[in-house]
Protein backbone atom coordinates (compact mmCIF):
# COMPACT_ATOMS: atom_id res chain seq x y z
CA UNK A 1 0.00 0.00 0.00
CA UNK A 2 1.49 3.29 -1.22
CA UNK A 3 0.61 6.26 0.45
CA UNK A 4 0.10 9.78 -1.50
CA UNK A 5 -0.33 12.67 0.54
CA UNK A 6 -1.59 15.76 -1.35
CA UNK A 7 -3.26 13.17 -3.92
CA UNK A 8 -6.33 15.60 -4.42
CA UNK A 9 -4.05 18.33 -5.99
CA UNK A 10 -2.84 18.85 -9.46
CA UNK A 11 0.49 16.73 -9.08
CA UNK A 12 -0.48 14.28 -6.72
CA UNK A 13 -3.47 13.37 -8.19
CA UNK A 14 -1.74 12.28 -11.27
CA UNK A 15 0.38 10.19 -9.50
CA UNK A 16 -2.37 8.30 -7.48
CA UNK A 17 -4.09 7.38 -11.41
CA UNK A 18 -0.90 6.12 -12.57
CA UNK A 19 -0.38 4.62 -8.91
CA UNK A 20 -3.81 2.87 -9.72
CA UNK A 21 -2.92 2.10 -13.12
CA UNK A 22 0.01 0.45 -12.56
CA UNK A 23 -1.82 -1.94 -10.25
CA UNK A 24 -0.70 -0.46 -6.72
CA UNK A 25 -3.00 -0.12 -3.33
CA UNK A 26 -2.82 3.18 -2.33
CA UNK A 27 -4.36 5.64 0.31
CA UNK A 28 -4.83 9.12 -0.27
CA UNK A 29 -4.19 11.66 2.44
CA UNK A 30 -5.37 15.67 1.61
CA UNK A 31 -6.85 18.39 3.83
CA UNK A 32 -9.14 19.42 0.39
CA UNK A 33 -7.70 22.64 1.10
CA UNK A 34 -6.23 22.90 -2.15
CA UNK A 35 -7.57 20.09 -3.70
CA UNK A 36 -10.64 18.88 -4.52
CA UNK A 37 -13.58 16.03 -3.54
CA UNK A 38 -14.50 15.48 -7.88
CA UNK A 39 -11.03 14.77 -8.28
CA UNK A 40 -10.76 11.62 -5.51
CA UNK A 41 -13.90 10.91 -7.17
CA UNK A 42 -12.85 10.43 -10.59
CA UNK A 43 -9.57 8.66 -8.96
CA UNK A 44 -12.61 6.06 -7.39
CA UNK A 45 -14.43 5.59 -10.39
CA UNK A 46 -11.45 4.95 -12.19
CA UNK A 47 -11.50 1.31 -13.75
CA UNK A 48 -7.64 0.43 -12.76
CA UNK A 49 -6.08 -2.55 -11.83
CA UNK A 50 -4.86 -0.70 -8.69
CA UNK A 51 -7.33 -3.04 -6.06
CA UNK A 52 -7.94 -0.77 -3.40
CA UNK A 53 -7.98 3.30 -3.12
CA UNK A 54 -9.26 4.88 0.00
CA UNK A 55 -8.94 8.68 0.83
CA UNK A 56 -8.56 10.15 4.40
CA UNK A 57 -9.33 13.52 4.65
CA UNK A 58 -7.16 15.67 7.60
CA UNK A 59 -4.29 18.01 7.50
CA UNK A 60 -0.82 16.96 8.51
CA UNK A 61 -0.62 19.35 11.16
CA UNK A 62 -2.62 17.30 13.18
CA UNK A 63 -0.28 14.54 13.97
CA UNK A 64 -3.15 12.26 15.13
CA UNK A 65 -4.74 12.87 11.48
CA UNK A 66 -1.61 11.10 10.05
CA UNK A 67 -0.57 8.67 12.80
CA UNK A 68 -4.63 7.39 12.21
CA UNK A 69 -3.71 6.56 8.40
CA UNK A 70 -0.70 4.49 9.56
CA UNK A 71 -2.53 2.39 12.07
CA UNK A 72 -5.60 1.80 9.62
CA UNK A 73 -3.07 0.60 6.60
CA UNK A 74 -0.13 -1.11 6.40
CA UNK A 75 2.06 1.35 4.37
CA UNK A 76 5.03 0.40 2.27
CA UNK A 77 5.96 3.83 1.00
CA UNK A 78 5.17 7.34 0.87
CA UNK A 79 4.95 9.71 -1.98
CA UNK A 80 4.36 13.19 -0.29
CA UNK A 81 3.25 16.29 -2.15
CA UNK A 82 1.29 17.86 0.40
CA UNK A 83 2.36 21.31 0.81
CA UNK A 84 1.55 25.10 -0.23
CA UNK A 85 3.41 26.39 -3.11
CA UNK A 86 2.98 29.86 -4.33
CA UNK A 87 6.23 31.87 -4.06
CA UNK A 88 4.29 35.52 -3.65
CA UNK A 89 2.06 33.94 -0.80
CA UNK A 90 5.02 32.40 0.91
CA UNK A 91 6.46 35.98 1.37
CA UNK A 92 3.70 38.00 2.57
CA UNK A 93 2.61 34.83 5.13
CA UNK A 94 5.84 32.91 5.69
CA UNK A 95 4.55 31.27 8.65
CA UNK A 96 1.39 29.86 6.71
CA UNK A 97 4.44 27.83 4.93
CA UNK A 98 6.76 26.74 7.81
CA UNK A 99 3.83 25.52 9.47
CA UNK A 100 2.19 23.41 6.80
CA UNK A 101 5.07 22.29 4.52
CA UNK A 102 7.73 22.02 7.62
CA UNK A 103 5.97 21.34 11.09
CA UNK A 104 3.53 18.75 8.84
CA UNK A 105 6.30 17.10 7.31
CA UNK A 106 8.11 16.58 10.37
CA UNK A 107 3.98 15.04 11.57
CA UNK A 108 4.00 12.56 8.67
CA UNK A 109 8.06 11.29 9.05
CA UNK A 110 6.75 11.39 13.36
CA UNK A 111 4.14 8.82 11.87
CA UNK A 112 6.33 7.25 9.28
CA UNK A 113 8.80 6.16 12.40
CA UNK A 114 6.35 5.24 15.00
CA UNK A 115 5.35 2.59 12.10
CA UNK A 116 8.71 1.49 11.07
CA UNK A 117 7.91 3.31 7.50
CA UNK A 118 11.25 3.94 5.78
CA UNK A 119 10.70 4.83 2.18
CA UNK A 120 9.73 8.31 0.73
CA UNK A 121 9.45 10.25 -2.46
CA UNK A 122 9.43 13.98 -1.97
CA UNK A 123 8.10 16.80 -3.87
CA UNK A 124 10.61 19.08 -4.01
CA UNK A 125 11.91 22.26 -6.06
CA UNK A 126 14.12 24.43 -8.27
CA UNK A 127 12.92 26.68 -5.79
CA UNK A 128 15.38 25.40 -3.53
CA UNK A 129 18.34 26.68 -5.79
CA UNK A 130 17.62 30.37 -5.65
CA UNK A 131 18.99 32.90 -8.15
CA UNK A 132 20.74 30.73 -10.72
CA UNK A 133 24.79 31.00 -10.56
CA UNK A 134 25.10 29.20 -14.15
CA UNK A 135 22.66 27.77 -16.21
CA UNK A 136 21.62 24.72 -17.03
CA UNK A 137 20.76 23.68 -13.14
CA UNK A 138 22.33 20.55 -12.22
CA UNK A 139 22.08 19.33 -8.52
CA UNK A 140 25.09 20.41 -7.42
CA UNK A 141 24.20 24.10 -7.99
CA UNK A 142 24.39 25.40 -4.52
CA UNK A 143 20.93 25.73 -2.66
CA UNK A 144 20.18 29.42 -1.94
CA UNK A 145 16.20 30.16 -1.71
CA UNK A 146 14.66 33.63 -1.89
CA UNK A 147 11.40 32.98 -0.60
CA UNK A 148 10.17 31.02 2.68
CA UNK A 149 8.67 28.57 -0.13
CA UNK A 150 12.03 27.05 -1.38
CA UNK A 151 13.45 27.80 1.94
CA UNK A 152 10.31 25.57 3.77
CA UNK A 153 11.17 22.92 0.85
CA UNK A 154 15.03 22.72 1.45
CA UNK A 155 14.59 22.43 4.83
CA UNK A 156 12.72 19.43 4.76
CA UNK A 157 15.32 18.29 2.35
CA UNK A 158 17.79 19.07 5.12
CA UNK A 159 15.30 16.99 7.75
CA UNK A 160 15.41 14.06 5.66
CA UNK A 161 19.16 13.83 5.17
CA UNK A 162 19.60 13.83 9.21
CA UNK A 163 16.51 11.07 9.51
CA UNK A 164 18.49 8.81 7.28
CA UNK A 165 21.59 8.79 8.87
CA UNK A 166 19.82 8.79 12.62
CA UNK A 167 16.45 6.26 11.52
CA UNK A 168 17.69 4.76 8.50
CA UNK A 169 14.61 6.43 6.99
CA UNK A 170 15.53 6.50 3.09
CA UNK A 171 14.50 9.44 0.97
CA UNK A 172 14.47 10.34 -2.84
CA UNK A 173 13.92 14.27 -3.35
CA UNK A 174 12.35 15.28 -6.72
CA UNK A 175 13.27 19.02 -7.48
CA UNK A 176 10.65 20.21 -10.02
CA UNK A 177 11.14 22.48 -12.57
CA UNK A 178 7.72 24.04 -14.20
CA UNK A 179 5.28 21.43 -14.09
CA UNK A 180 2.67 21.58 -16.95
CA UNK A 181 -0.01 19.43 -18.94
CA UNK A 182 -3.03 17.28 -17.60
CA UNK A 183 -3.68 13.34 -18.44
CA UNK A 184 -3.91 12.54 -21.40
CA UNK A 185 -7.36 10.97 -21.50
CA UNK A 186 -8.70 14.78 -19.64
CA UNK A 187 -9.83 12.94 -16.60
CA UNK A 188 -7.66 15.00 -14.23
CA UNK A 189 -5.86 18.53 -14.59
CA UNK A 190 -4.65 21.57 -13.06
CA UNK A 191 -7.35 23.03 -11.31
CA UNK A 192 -6.08 26.05 -8.83
CA UNK A 193 -8.54 28.50 -7.27
CA UNK A 194 -7.13 31.32 -8.09
CA UNK A 195 -4.73 30.01 -10.84
CA UNK A 196 -1.64 31.69 -11.01
CA UNK A 197 0.15 29.67 -13.56
CA UNK A 198 1.81 30.20 -16.87
CA UNK A 199 -0.48 28.15 -19.22
CA UNK A 200 -3.72 28.16 -17.62
CA UNK A 201 -3.78 31.30 -17.41
CA UNK A 202 -3.00 31.50 -21.72
CA UNK A 203 -5.46 29.12 -22.21
CA UNK A 204 -8.52 30.22 -19.39
CA UNK A 205 -8.19 33.94 -21.35
CA UNK A 206 -9.64 31.82 -24.60
CA UNK A 207 -13.29 30.88 -23.28
CA UNK A 208 -15.60 32.95 -22.96
CA UNK A 209 -15.96 35.13 -19.47
CA UNK A 210 -11.80 34.58 -19.15
CA UNK A 211 -9.56 37.22 -18.39
CA UNK A 212 -7.32 38.65 -20.86
CA UNK A 213 -4.23 37.10 -20.29
CA UNK A 214 -1.27 39.45 -18.63
CA UNK A 215 2.10 38.96 -19.47
CA UNK A 216 4.64 39.71 -16.82
CA UNK A 217 7.66 41.86 -18.11
CA UNK A 218 9.70 41.48 -21.50
CA UNK A 219 12.56 43.53 -20.44
CA UNK A 220 14.63 40.39 -18.85
CA UNK A 221 17.71 39.76 -20.38
CA UNK A 222 16.57 36.63 -22.89
CA UNK A 223 16.23 35.89 -26.22
CA UNK A 224 12.76 37.87 -26.18
CA UNK A 225 13.10 39.42 -23.41
CA UNK A 226 10.34 37.28 -21.48
CA UNK A 227 11.23 34.69 -18.74
CA UNK A 228 12.96 31.43 -19.78
CA UNK A 229 11.57 28.35 -18.12
CA UNK A 230 11.93 24.29 -18.14
CA UNK A 231 8.42 23.03 -18.78
CA UNK A 232 8.27 19.61 -17.81
CA UNK A 233 5.11 17.00 -18.88
CA UNK A 234 3.17 16.05 -15.56
CA UNK A 235 3.16 12.68 -16.55
CA UNK A 236 6.41 12.39 -17.81
CA UNK A 237 7.21 14.33 -14.02
CA UNK A 238 4.70 11.41 -12.52
CA UNK A 239 6.96 8.33 -14.27
CA UNK A 240 10.01 9.87 -12.25
CA UNK A 241 8.13 8.77 -9.06
CA UNK A 242 7.23 5.35 -10.01
CA UNK A 243 11.01 4.81 -11.05
CA UNK A 244 12.13 6.54 -7.65
CA UNK A 245 9.85 3.90 -6.11
CA UNK A 246 11.35 1.16 -7.51
CA UNK A 247 14.72 2.31 -6.97
CA UNK A 248 14.04 2.58 -3.19
CA UNK A 249 12.59 -1.09 -3.06
CA UNK A 250 15.65 -1.69 -4.80
CA UNK A 251 17.93 -0.95 -1.77
CA UNK A 252 18.40 2.49 -3.09
CA UNK A 253 20.55 5.07 -0.91
CA UNK A 254 18.85 8.55 -0.40
CA UNK A 255 18.89 10.85 -3.40
CA UNK A 256 17.97 13.49 -5.15
CA UNK A 257 17.19 14.74 -8.91
CA UNK A 258 16.04 17.38 -11.15
CA UNK A 259 12.59 16.85 -13.06
CA UNK A 260 12.99 19.10 -16.25
CA UNK A 261 13.63 18.97 -19.87
CA UNK A 262 17.02 20.94 -20.48
CA UNK A 263 15.14 23.18 -22.98
CA UNK A 264 13.81 26.53 -21.70
CA UNK A 265 10.65 28.23 -23.55
CA UNK A 266 10.05 31.96 -22.77
CA UNK A 267 6.87 32.74 -21.96
CA UNK A 268 6.06 34.32 -25.17
CA UNK A 269 7.12 31.20 -27.24
CA UNK A 270 4.77 29.48 -24.50
CA UNK A 271 2.14 31.59 -25.81
CA UNK A 272 2.58 31.12 -29.14
CA UNK A 273 2.37 27.52 -28.59
CA UNK A 274 -0.89 28.12 -27.10
CA UNK A 275 -1.97 29.95 -30.08
CA UNK A 276 -1.07 27.38 -32.00
CA UNK A 277 -2.97 24.63 -30.21
CA UNK A 278 -5.93 26.59 -29.74
CA UNK A 279 -6.02 28.11 -33.03
CA UNK A 280 -7.05 31.36 -31.63
CA UNK A 281 -5.56 34.78 -31.53
CA UNK A 282 -5.10 35.07 -27.77
CA UNK A 283 -5.61 38.97 -26.41
CA UNK A 284 -2.47 39.83 -24.00
CA UNK A 285 -1.86 42.69 -22.09
CA UNK A 286 1.73 43.36 -21.15
CA UNK A 287 2.69 44.03 -17.66
CA UNK A 288 5.30 45.04 -15.30
CA UNK A 289 7.54 42.06 -13.99
CA UNK A 290 6.13 40.04 -11.16
CA UNK A 291 8.47 39.90 -7.83
CA UNK A 292 10.78 37.32 -7.66
CA UNK A 293 10.53 35.87 -11.52
CA UNK A 294 14.63 35.11 -11.95
CA UNK A 295 15.02 35.62 -15.79
CA UNK A 296 15.67 32.30 -17.12
CA UNK A 297 15.14 28.29 -15.03
CA UNK A 298 16.59 25.49 -16.64
CA UNK A 299 17.45 22.02 -15.60
CA UNK A 300 19.85 19.70 -16.11
CA UNK A 301 18.25 16.34 -15.75
CA UNK A 302 21.40 13.85 -16.43
CA UNK A 303 21.08 12.06 -13.39
CA UNK A 304 17.37 10.79 -13.05
CA UNK A 305 18.03 9.62 -16.80
CA UNK A 306 21.22 8.03 -16.12
CA UNK A 307 20.22 6.66 -12.10
CA UNK A 308 16.80 6.59 -12.41
CA UNK A 309 16.52 5.58 -16.30
CA UNK A 310 14.17 8.05 -16.70
CA UNK A 311 12.39 9.60 -20.32
CA UNK A 312 11.05 12.64 -20.12
CA UNK A 313 9.83 12.10 -24.08
CA UNK A 314 6.99 14.80 -23.59
CA UNK A 315 7.20 18.10 -25.65
CA UNK A 316 5.84 22.02 -24.51
CA UNK A 317 3.64 21.30 -27.23
CA UNK A 318 2.53 17.95 -25.86
CA UNK A 319 1.52 19.59 -22.64
CA UNK A 320 -0.38 22.69 -23.74
CA UNK A 321 -1.81 20.25 -25.79
CA UNK A 322 -3.01 17.98 -22.97
CA UNK A 323 -3.71 21.35 -20.77
CA UNK A 324 -5.96 22.91 -23.37
CA UNK A 325 -8.27 19.27 -23.52
CA UNK A 326 -8.12 19.11 -19.77
CA UNK A 327 -9.14 23.19 -19.58
CA UNK A 328 -12.23 22.61 -21.74
CA UNK A 329 -13.57 19.50 -19.16
CA UNK A 330 -12.99 22.07 -16.56
CA UNK A 331 -15.14 24.37 -17.90
CA UNK A 332 -17.55 22.31 -19.06
CA UNK A 333 -17.92 20.03 -15.99
CA UNK A 334 -17.06 22.35 -13.65
CA UNK A 335 -17.75 25.48 -13.69
N1 LIG B 1 3.53 34.48 -16.13
C1 LIG B 1 2.89 35.49 -16.85
N2 LIG B 1 1.53 35.63 -16.71
C2 LIG B 1 0.78 34.82 -15.90
C3 LIG B 1 1.43 33.78 -15.18
C4 LIG B 1 2.81 33.66 -15.31
O1 LIG B 1 3.52 36.23 -17.60
O2 LIG B 1 -0.46 34.99 -15.82
C5 LIG B 1 4.99 34.32 -16.26
C6 LIG B 1 5.73 34.45 -14.94
O3 LIG B 1 6.07 35.79 -14.68
C7 LIG B 1 6.95 33.56 -15.18
C8 LIG B 1 6.43 32.47 -16.12
O4 LIG B 1 5.23 33.00 -16.70
O5 LIG B 1 7.94 34.29 -15.87
C9 LIG B 1 6.10 31.17 -15.41
O6 LIG B 1 5.28 31.46 -14.29
P1 LIG B 1 4.49 30.36 -13.48
O7 LIG B 1 3.70 31.06 -12.41
O8 LIG B 1 3.71 29.49 -14.42
O9 LIG B 1 5.61 29.44 -12.84
P2 LIG B 1 6.88 29.80 -11.88
O10 LIG B 1 8.04 29.95 -12.82
O11 LIG B 1 6.56 31.02 -11.09
O12 LIG B 1 7.00 28.58 -11.04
Amino acid sequence: MILVTGGAGYIGSHCALTLLEKGHDIVVFDSLELGHQETINTLKNINSKGKFIDFIKGNLQNYEDINNVFSKHKIDAVVHFAAFSQVGESVKNPQKYYFNNVYGSLNLFRAMLEHDVKKIVFSSTAATYGEPEYTPIDEKHPQNPINPYGSSKLMIERILDDYDKAYGLKSVRLRYFNVAGADSKSRIGEWHEPETHLIPNILKSTFSGGKTFQMFGDDYDTIDGTCVRDYINVENLINAHILALEYLNNGGKTNFFNLGTTDGNSVKQVFTACEEVTQQKIPVELKGRREGDPATLVADNKKAIETLKWIPDKSLKDSVNSAYEWEKVLQDKYY
